[in-house]
Protein backbone atom coordinates (compact mmCIF):
# COMPACT_ATOMS: atom_id res chain seq x y z
CA UNK A 1 0.00 0.00 0.00
CA UNK A 2 1.17 3.76 -0.82
CA UNK A 3 0.01 6.64 1.52
CA UNK A 4 -0.40 9.81 -0.81
CA UNK A 5 -0.99 12.81 0.73
CA UNK A 6 -3.65 14.61 -1.12
CA UNK A 7 -5.26 17.61 -1.93
CA UNK A 8 -8.47 19.06 -3.45
CA UNK A 9 -8.85 22.36 -5.47
CA UNK A 10 -10.28 24.11 -2.11
CA UNK A 11 -6.65 23.27 -0.81
CA UNK A 12 -8.36 20.30 1.60
CA UNK A 13 -5.33 18.07 2.79
CA UNK A 14 -5.98 14.45 3.00
CA UNK A 15 -4.16 11.57 2.84
CA UNK A 16 -5.50 8.31 1.00
CA UNK A 17 -4.30 4.83 0.17
CA UNK A 18 -3.85 3.32 -2.92
CA UNK A 19 -2.25 -0.19 -4.05
CA UNK A 20 -0.02 1.55 -6.76
CA UNK A 21 0.45 4.84 -8.56
CA UNK A 22 -1.35 3.08 -11.12
CA UNK A 23 -4.26 2.32 -8.97
CA UNK A 24 -4.56 6.07 -8.12
CA UNK A 25 -4.50 7.81 -11.38
CA UNK A 26 -7.19 5.31 -12.52
CA UNK A 27 -9.38 6.09 -9.58
CA UNK A 28 -8.60 9.48 -9.88
CA UNK A 29 -9.69 9.54 -13.65
CA UNK A 30 -12.74 8.00 -12.45
CA UNK A 31 -13.40 10.62 -10.16
CA UNK A 32 -13.56 7.81 -7.68
CA UNK A 33 -10.96 10.13 -5.66
CA UNK A 34 -12.82 12.49 -3.83
CA UNK A 35 -12.05 14.96 -1.21
CA UNK A 36 -13.70 14.14 2.06
CA UNK A 37 -14.19 17.80 3.22
CA UNK A 38 -16.19 19.24 0.36
CA UNK A 39 -16.55 15.93 -2.16
CA UNK A 40 -14.89 17.55 -5.13
CA UNK A 41 -12.98 14.71 -7.32
CA UNK A 42 -10.63 17.81 -8.86
CA UNK A 43 -7.85 16.38 -6.32
CA UNK A 44 -4.03 16.04 -6.88
CA UNK A 45 -1.31 14.80 -5.13
CA UNK A 46 0.64 16.94 -2.82
CA UNK A 47 4.73 17.28 -3.44
CA UNK A 48 5.28 15.31 -0.67
CA UNK A 49 6.73 11.95 -1.53
CA UNK A 50 4.21 9.53 -0.74
CA UNK A 51 4.85 6.54 2.18
CA UNK A 52 5.15 3.00 0.76
CA UNK A 53 3.87 0.68 4.20
CA UNK A 54 6.52 -1.99 5.21
CA UNK A 55 5.97 -3.43 8.90
CA UNK A 56 5.95 -0.71 11.74
CA UNK A 57 5.54 1.98 9.37
CA UNK A 58 1.36 0.41 9.25
CA UNK A 59 1.12 3.25 12.44
CA UNK A 60 1.68 5.97 10.12
CA UNK A 61 -2.03 4.33 8.53
CA UNK A 62 -3.67 5.76 11.86
CA UNK A 63 -3.72 9.28 10.59
CA UNK A 64 -5.10 8.68 7.16
CA UNK A 65 -8.08 7.26 8.60
CA UNK A 66 -10.50 9.01 10.75
CA UNK A 67 -12.30 7.47 13.82
CA UNK A 68 -15.18 6.59 12.15
CA UNK A 69 -15.79 6.70 8.69
CA UNK A 70 -19.07 5.49 6.09
CA UNK A 71 -17.85 2.65 3.78
CA UNK A 72 -18.16 0.84 0.84
CA UNK A 73 -17.53 -2.17 -1.21
CA UNK A 74 -17.56 -3.55 -4.34
CA UNK A 75 -16.46 -6.09 -6.23
CA UNK A 76 -17.70 -5.41 -9.73
CA UNK A 77 -16.03 -4.05 -12.80
CA UNK A 78 -14.78 -0.14 -12.75
CA UNK A 79 -17.99 0.61 -15.31
CA UNK A 80 -20.11 -0.39 -12.08
CA UNK A 81 -18.05 1.64 -10.08
CA UNK A 82 -19.26 4.40 -11.73
CA UNK A 83 -22.61 4.19 -11.33
CA UNK A 84 -22.03 2.63 -7.65
CA UNK A 85 -21.12 5.63 -6.68
CA UNK A 86 -23.93 7.82 -7.99
CA UNK A 87 -26.70 5.11 -6.58
CA UNK A 88 -25.17 3.85 -3.78
CA UNK A 89 -27.08 4.39 -1.35
CA UNK A 90 -29.65 2.97 -2.99
CA UNK A 91 -28.47 0.26 -4.34
CA UNK A 92 -25.84 -1.27 -1.91
CA UNK A 93 -27.20 -3.48 1.29
CA UNK A 94 -26.72 -1.55 4.62
CA UNK A 95 -25.08 -3.62 6.72
CA UNK A 96 -24.06 -1.28 9.44
CA UNK A 97 -21.32 -1.66 11.72
CA UNK A 98 -20.96 -5.16 10.22
CA UNK A 99 -19.41 -3.48 7.27
CA UNK A 100 -15.58 -4.82 8.09
CA UNK A 101 -16.76 -8.38 8.48
CA UNK A 102 -18.96 -8.63 5.64
CA UNK A 103 -16.06 -6.64 3.29
CA UNK A 104 -13.78 -9.14 4.31
CA UNK A 105 -16.44 -12.15 3.74
CA UNK A 106 -17.18 -10.88 0.46
CA UNK A 107 -13.32 -10.25 -0.12
CA UNK A 108 -12.57 -13.88 0.56
CA UNK A 109 -15.29 -15.39 -1.35
CA UNK A 110 -17.44 -16.70 2.15
CA UNK A 111 -20.05 -14.59 1.14
CA UNK A 112 -22.16 -12.95 -1.99
CA UNK A 113 -20.40 -11.24 -3.83
CA UNK A 114 -22.34 -7.90 -3.35
CA UNK A 115 -22.18 -4.19 -2.74
CA UNK A 116 -22.42 -2.91 1.13
CA UNK A 117 -22.09 -0.14 2.87
CA UNK A 118 -22.07 1.22 6.62
CA UNK A 119 -19.81 2.10 9.35
CA UNK A 120 -16.16 1.21 10.59
CA UNK A 121 -14.19 1.52 13.55
CA UNK A 122 -10.70 3.10 12.91
CA UNK A 123 -9.71 -0.34 13.91
CA UNK A 124 -11.90 -2.21 11.77
CA UNK A 125 -10.52 -0.10 8.42
CA UNK A 126 -7.50 -0.09 9.47
CA UNK A 127 -7.69 -4.00 9.49
CA UNK A 128 -9.03 -3.76 5.92
CA UNK A 129 -6.24 -1.91 4.51
CA UNK A 130 -3.83 -4.17 6.28
CA UNK A 131 -5.92 -7.30 4.49
CA UNK A 132 -5.62 -5.97 1.24
CA UNK A 133 -9.33 -5.24 0.89
CA UNK A 134 -10.71 -2.41 -1.00
CA UNK A 135 -12.96 -0.26 -0.05
CA UNK A 136 -13.74 3.55 -0.38
CA UNK A 137 -14.67 6.06 1.80
CA UNK A 138 -17.94 8.02 1.39
CA UNK A 139 -17.60 12.03 1.26
CA UNK A 140 -20.52 13.60 3.80
CA UNK A 141 -22.91 15.35 1.25
CA UNK A 142 -23.53 19.06 1.59
CA UNK A 143 -27.56 17.80 2.32
CA UNK A 144 -26.53 15.39 5.31
CA UNK A 145 -24.50 18.44 7.16
CA UNK A 146 -26.68 20.56 9.29
ZN1 LIG B 1 -12.20 19.80 -0.62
Amino acid sequence: MIRYQLACEHEHAFEAWFGSIAAFEKQRARALVVCPQCGSTHVDRSPMAPAVVTGKAKVAAEKALPDTANLAVHSGTGTELQKLKATLLENSEAVGERFAEEARKIHFNEAEPRSIHGQASFDEARGLVEDGIPFGVLPILPSERN
